[in-house]
This record gives structure tokens, C-alpha cells and sequence, in this order.
């Protein structure tokens, strides 16, 4: 099937290079295949130094081929061996040709003053040499211009008219066959692992079919693969021929690296590759790769069974221009296979884009209604992962084994990920195989599991292979040494393949890529929005601060004025006062105290928003134990005690901010206690990132209707006198103050059964955004 190894017999290899003496099937993916020093003999070859044009190598059969000997050729300028006209004529063309990276056809020489025939000369240039390659100009095999180009205008036509890609190719292997003549041509498709499938054959009746068959990968070792996308076409007229070797100058140094004929088209083969078509009983090759996309698709191989069979340069150029052809109507082929699916998929990715621009969740769009991850993706399943939550839709494995999934594929890294061999890559999918042996997913966060995961189930799949392909080799003995050679028995051999989905398309994955760019740009915009909503917010409380301080100050004065003159009115004409008038004073007096008091309390609030936080690192064990000793003193005569449990951390806070908020909750702490002795703890969990505070008490407790109302300005739960009184602004302040350092507060509590109010003075943990 390929051409997989070289046949070196060149003399001055040198021993780095695996050679045909100690190659075999075990080490062909080292060969350097196309560093091999020889030549098949239906060409000569000339290796020569640039500008002079001395022939530094010379293949050993010139003196049949171009009638001088080689060895009088080495050494020698390129002149004496074509003559002064056609010289000039290669001059010319040499200087108006790029021979890097092709083998260009350059001209047709004849006269030669050795040598009667008439030559295509062919040339590539390679690490500083020009490669000359000569073969036999032929006319005779050669069809009339006018029927060759009809006939592939022809060919194209109904390519073009192929209804699908089996089609294509079946067209594609009919015609290939008429062009070359050969008993057998078959299209043949790489798999991602480097077998191979006969998707279509063109035979002589009577031959044994191929098609269908598979071939392992060793068939093809990778170096092979690498020679047939550079040359437009390998052709190995007969299998039994003898290698003609590449002799250079006795001047040449022997160490020297051999000559790179990767372009070249008379490159000798390997013996593994003989070995292997003479087990097939080939007797001649011709191979042209399939290219789409730029990259190796397949091949089109041409197999001759009865004789050796040479395809002059005349007859092989229809066939590479009809090869490249399919190479370029192929990638189009393959895409318009599918258009109509990707239409689809293109619809309902602008369906959900429409849906996540609309929906509070982008989770909720992709995941809820008609149309969701799943529409229209031929995939039985899938997973989104959002946030910490996952919603699942179709067929999928448990949630245990898909959170052991996303954490194997955030450890992959990738943006987006697909295999149709899960298990092969990741073992313990293996548990899970029969609902997902394929896995389609796209990352929607830097860091974390936040993912989707599409599911394909496991396909159970008879191959047919050429021959056992776990036994690709068998052991022989060669030049006295036990060898592994290519097995020569290709009977049809079943296997049933396990653990394995269809394989995800190409317009799958740009879906996938799509969407997520979708997903993403919607988390952004939010983001961007919740950003702008946020610095408006802050802007307009900010505002209420200073609308608050201004007018609790401003308000103070008149107050106070007011409060004066009543308390003159009283003192001076109280007494002319009859006794509800002194009693309305009375109210008016009471009144302004307490509005003074709201007053007061709005002052501090708006003073907890208005200014910078000055933030420092301290022990909060410090700041507890003063905070207690202040209410000592403030309020002496109560029974009461305060246990601060250790260990209390040092905190990055605004100290004066945080000692108000302990100020009050202990402080409340006692003042809504009836108890004969006021218990009061003060803790920390430190266990938990960031920190919990408590302080807990077991006072009259409160009614759980009531937890969230306590934050809200003025608002008591009590009659005014009650517990000591107080202007109901205490635990708003505290909560602003909390809220400004990012941490939160709640409280825990029942109806005569003590409180307990936690808070945190830094943001949650997954309240941080991760990086997109
Ligand atoms: P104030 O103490 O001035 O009334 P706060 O804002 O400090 O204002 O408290 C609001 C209300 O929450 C109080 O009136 C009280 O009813 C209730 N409260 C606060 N702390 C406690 C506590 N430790 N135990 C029971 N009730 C409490």
C-alpha cells in the first residue's frame, strides 16, 4: 500500500541514519526516508554545486541512461556532459526558477555529445544543491492534446456534479483508473490514527476487492505520510527493481550528510515498502495524495498486479494535474457534505444569542425551552456547567462521573476539546462509555469547571482489516539476523470496535467555538452593565450621604433654636401657662429631643458613607478587649459579662469603623437582655475564609419576621421608652459600615431564646469574579 521505508545502498550513509540494513517494522517511524543515497533506475540523477555547476554526485547507472560513466562525470562541469547549448538554455532557466520546496520541470534536452535520446530534466534545490534528475522523453505513450483535455473536462464536470463525497471518489478512482492504465486504483482515508479505509476502488474483474478493507497505521509510518504530501506523485514502476546508488567525488568528505531527496521522484524505496507490495503480489505502484484543507486526507493508489509498469513523464502529467484537481474540489466536497447541517447549527446559535440577550440567565437560555444546547447538534446529551451549578439536558452520565469529567478537562487547558475516544484518553470515562465515548467541550472561564460538555454515545463498529492488525509484522530471518518484516497474509480479519462515537465534524466544532464566543461576550456585557449599575449606585448614595448630612446639620441649628425657645417659654412664663398649654410645651420639648436624636443618628450614618475607609492591618483581639472596657465605663452599673473567645485574627480593616460595629452589637447585646445576669460572647471562625464574627447573647431574642426589618433606618421593635430606648439607627449604621469593608451580616435568632449576629468584613470567595 505505501511506500514506507527506503532501500539505502548508498556507500556513504552514514551510521546515524537507520538504513535498510537495520531497518524493519519496529523502528520505520525513525527512518529518515528521504535521506536514502539511491535511486530507482527508470532516471538518472546528478547532484551538483551552484553557480559553477559541478557535479558533485552522480547516480552509478549514467553511463547506460546518459552515456558517460559516473565515475568520469564526478568532478566535472555540467557542460561536458549535455554540451554548450543545452548549458545555456539550463543557465537561463535555473535563474528564472524557485527549485526550493518542488520538482520543477525544467526543459527537454537532446544532442547530448555522449548520448542520442532526448531527456526531461527535472531539478529541486536542497541545502545548497541543485538536483538534476533525467528521464526518457516518450512520445508514443502520449494521447492526442484534444482528447486528453476533453476527457478531463469530462472528469470534472461530473465531479463536480457528485452528489456526495462516495460519489465523488467512486468518479474520482473510475477515471484515475482510464488515465494510468492500472489494474487497481483505490482511494484510500486516513483516520486520526493513521489507519486507513479503501473508501473507493476501480478494478480489473476478477481481482480481489479492497474496498471497505482497513489498514493499522504501521502501513503507513509517519515519515511516509510526510513524503506523500510533498510530491504530487510517487511512482514505483517495478517492485523488483535494483537500486541504483548515488556515488560522489573522492574528494567528498565522508562524514558528509547525504543529499535530502524528499522532491525527488526517483528516490529509492524502502524494502519494507517492497517487501510489503510483493506480499500483496503488486508488481507496480503510482500514489497521489488527497489534500483538503491543506492537509493529508487519503491517498489514491494505484496498484498494477500482472507486470511491472512504467508511466512515462508524457502520460503522468494528466494524472498529477487530474490529482491536484481533486485535491482542490474535495475540500469543497467535504464541506458541502455537511452545509446543510451547519445551516442549522447557524440558526439556532442566533436563536440562543437572541434568547441570552433576552433571558435573566444565560444558564436559563441555553438550558431551558425549545431550543436549547441541544437542538439541533447531533449529540445525545449535555452538560452546563455554570457558576458551581449543574444543569444537564438529554441523555448524560451521572453527576458525580460529569464532575469528574470537567475536572479532567480543566486540567486539558484547552478552549475547546472533542474526541470520539474518550476513554482512550481519559481511562475512567471508560465506567461511562455506552452514553459517552464522545465529548464535545468549550471552557467558558479561565480558571474553574465552568464549562459545556455535549455527549455522544459509544458506537459499536465492525472494521474490516487487511490482515490481523494487531500482528502488522512477522518474524523472518535476514542476513543472518531475525527480523520483523510486513505480514504477508491479508485475509479479511473482523474486529468489533469498542469505546468509540461517531467523530465530531468540523462545523461542530466552529458551533461549539461560536457559541462559546457567544456565552462569553454576554457574561461580559453583564458584567459590564452590573459594573456601570454599581458606580451609579455608589454615585447616588453617595449623594444621599452628603444630602443626609447636610440636612440633619443644617437642621440641628433651627432645631436647637426651637428647643431654646421653648425651654425660656417654660421656664420664664410657665407658670402664665394654663395647664395644657404647659403640657403641649412639654410635648414640644420631648419632640425635639427626639429629633435631635434621629438627627444625630442620620449624622453618623451619612458620615459611615462619606468618607475614605482608612484601611490597616490589626488585631481584632486588641480592638474587642478596649471596645469592652469603653462600655465598662460607659454603662457600670449593669450586671453583665462579656467572654471573648479566642483566637480573634488580625484583620485589614478601618479601625474606628469596626470598633463601632462591635460598640453597638454588644451593646445591644445587653440592652435587649432581661436576664439577672447579661451573657455576652465574642468570637471568630477561622476556620472559614473570610473570617466570621459573632457576638451572641441570651436576651429577649427576635422573631425571625423580624431579621431582616432590625438593618432598616428608625425601624424598633419595641415602644419608645422600652429597653433604654434608642433611635432604631444602630444596626443600619453597623450594616453600612459592614457593607463598605464588602463583608455581610445576619443574624440568627428565636423569641426569648438569645441572638446571635454574624458578620464578615471581606468579600465571599466565589463572590470574586474569575477572569474570563
Ligand atoms: P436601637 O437599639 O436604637 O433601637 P438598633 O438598630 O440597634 O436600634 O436595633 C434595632 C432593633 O433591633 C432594636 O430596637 C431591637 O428591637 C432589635 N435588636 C437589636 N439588637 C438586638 C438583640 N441583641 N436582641 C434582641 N433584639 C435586638
Amino acid at each position: 500500500m505505501s511506500e514506507a521505508l527506503s532501500n539505502n545502498t548508498a556507500a556513504n550513509a552514514g551510521p546515524a541514519f537507520v538504513t535498510a540494513k537495520n531497518v524493519d517494522i519496529s523502528n520505520c517511524d525513525l527512518e529518515q526516508v528521504h535521506l536514502v543515497g539511491a535511486i530507482q533506475p527508470h532516471g538518472a540523477l546528478l547532484v551538483l554545486d551552484e553557480p559553477d555547476l559541478r557535479i558533485v554526485q552522480a547516480s552509478a547507472n549514467t553511463l547506460d541512461f546518459l552515456g558517460v560513466d559516473s565515475a568520469l562525470l564526478l568532478g566535472q562541469m555540467i557542460d561536458s556532459l549535455l554540451g554548450d547549448a543545452n548549458t545555456a538554455a539550463l543557465r537561463t532557466q535555473l535563474a528564472g526558477t524557485d527549485l526550493a520546496g518542488i520538482l520543477a520541470h525544467l526543459m527537454i534536452v537532446g544532442c547530448l555529445p555522449h548520448c542520442a535520446g532526448r531527456f526531461h530534466l527535472f531539478g529541486n534545490r536542497s541545502n545548497g544543491l541543485l538536483l538534476l534528475e533525467f528521464e526518457r522523453a516518450d512520445t508514443l505513450g502520449q494521447a492526442p492534446q484534444s482528447e486528453l483535455f476533453s476527457g478531463l473536462r469530462d472528469a470534472l464536470q461530473q465531479l463536480q456534479g457528485a452528489s456526495s463525497l462516495r460519489t465523488f471518489l467512486q468518479l474520482a478512482v473510475d477515471r484515475m483508473r482510464t488515465l494510468t492504465g492500472f489494474d487497481r486504483v483505490m482511494a484510500y482515508r486516513f483516520d486520526e490514527d493513521g489507519s486507513g479505509e479503501v473508501v473507493a476502488e476501480a478494478k480489473l474483474p476478477g481481482l480481489e476487492a479492497y474496498l471497505g478493507l482497513h489498514y493499522p497505521a504501521s502501513d503507513i509510518p509517519a515519515p511516509a505520510r510526510r513524503l506523500f504530501k510533498l510530491s504530487p506523485l510517487r511512482h514505483l514502476p517495478d517492485v523488483d527493481y535494483v537500486p541504483v546508488p548515488l556515488l560522489r567525488a573522492p574528494s567528498a568528505p565522508t562524514a558528509e550528510t547525504p543529499v535530502d531527496l524528499s522532491y525527488s521522484f526517483l528516490r529509492s524505496v524502502s524494502v519494507m515498502y517492497t517487501g510489503y507490495l510483493r506480499n500483496m503480489g503488486v508488481k507496480a505502484t503510482l500514489v497521489a495524495p488527497l489534500l483538503s484543507g491543506g492537509k493529508l486526507w487519503g491517498l489514491l493508489s494505484c496498484m498494477h498486479h500482472g507486470e511491472p509498469n512504467y508511466l512515462p513523464y508524457e502520460r503522468r502529467i494528466p494524472v498529477e494535474f487530474f490529482a491536484q484537481m481533486l485535491s482542490m474540489l474535495m475540500g469543497d466536497r467535504e464541506s458541502l457534505d455537511h452545509c446543510a447541517y451547519r445551516l442549522r447549527l447557524d440558526q439556532v446559535l442566533g436563536q440562543l444569542v437572541g434568547r441570552m440577550g433576552r433571558a435573566e440567565t444565560f444558564q436559563e437560555a441555553l438550558a431551558v425551552g425549545e431550543t436549547n444546547l441541544l437542538s439541533a447538534m447531533d449529540a445525545s446529551g449535555a452538560a452546563l456547567i455554570a457558576e458551581g451549578k449543574l444543569t444537564v439536558l438529554g441523555e448524560t452520565p451521572a453527576h458525580a462521573q460529569i464532575d469528574l469529567l470537567a475536572g479532567w478537562l480543566a486540567q486539558q487547558g484547552a478552549l475547546v476539546f472533542s474526541t470520539h475516544r474518550l476513554a482512550h484518553e481519559f481511562p475512567a470515562a471508560a465506567a461511562f462509555s455506552t452514553v459517552a465515548s464522545g465529548v464535545l467541550s468549550i471552557r467558558l472561564a479561565r480558571a474553574g469547571s465552568d464549562r459545556v460538555i455535549w455527549f455522544r454515545p459509544e458506537v459499536l463498529r465492525d472494521v474490516d482489516w487487511a490482515g490481523d492488525p494487531n500482528k502488522p509484522v512477522e518474524i523472518g530471518m535476514e542476513d543472518h539476523e531475525i527480523r520483523l518484516r510486513p505480514r504477508n497474509s491479508f485475509a479479511l480479519w473482523k474486529e468489533t470496535v469498542h469505546g468509540q462515537s461517531r467523530p465530531w465534524l468540523n462545523c461542530e466544532i466552529d458551533y461549539a467555538v461560536s457559541l462559546r464566543q457567544a456565552i462569553i461576550d454576554v457574561i461580559v456585557e453583564r458584567a459590564r452593565l452590573l459594573a456601570r449599575a454599581n458606580a451609579e449606585l455608589e454615585r447616588s448614595n453617595l449623594e444621599l450621604d452628603s444630602f443626609a448630612y447636610a440636612a440633619s446639620h443644617d437642621l440641628k441649628e433651627p432645631l436647637r433654636g426651637i428647643h431654646n425657645f421653648a425651654e425660656f417659654l417654660h421656664a420664664e412664663d410657665g407658670a402664665r401657662l394654663t395647664e395644657r398649654g404647659r403640657q403641649r410645651l412639654g410635648t414640644i420639648l420631648r419632640l425635639s429631643e427626639r429629633m435631635d436624636a434621629m438627627l444625630e443618628s442620620l449624622l453618623k450614618y451619612s458620615r459611615v458613607g462619606r468618607n475614605e475607609l482608612d484601611l490597616q492591618t490589626q488585631s481584632s483581639a486588641a480592638l474587642v478587649e478596649q471596645t469592652v472596657e469603653l462600655i465598662r465605663q460607659v454603662i457600670p452599673g449593669q450586671n453583665f459579662h462579656v467572654e471573648v473567645q479566642p483566637p480573634l485574627p488580625a484583620i485589614c480593616c478601618d479601625r474606628v469603623r469596626v470598633a463601632m460595629i462591635f460598640h453597638n452589637l454588644i451593646v445591644n447585646a445587653i440592652k435587649y437582655n432581661d436576664q439577672p445576669i447579661k451573657k455576652v460572647q465574642v468570637g471568630c471562625d477561622t476556620t472559614v475564609d473570610p473570617p466570621v464574627f459573632f457576638v451572641r447573647d441570651n436576651g429577649i431574642g427576635i422573631e425571625p419576621g423580624y431579621h431582616q426589618l432590625i438593618f432598616q433606618l428608625f425601624r424598633r421593635l419595641h415602644g419608645r421608652e422600652e429597653y433604654g430606648g434608642g433611635s432604631g439607627a444602630g444596626l443600619t449604621i453597623v450594616k453600612k459600615a459592614i457593607d463598605r469593608h464588602g463583608g455581610s451580616i445576619w443574624v440568627e435568632s428565636l423569641a426569648g431564646e438569645g441572638s446571635t449576629f454574624y458578620f464578615t468584613l471581606a468579600p465571599a470567595r466565589d463572590a470574586v469574579t474569575e477572569g474570563l
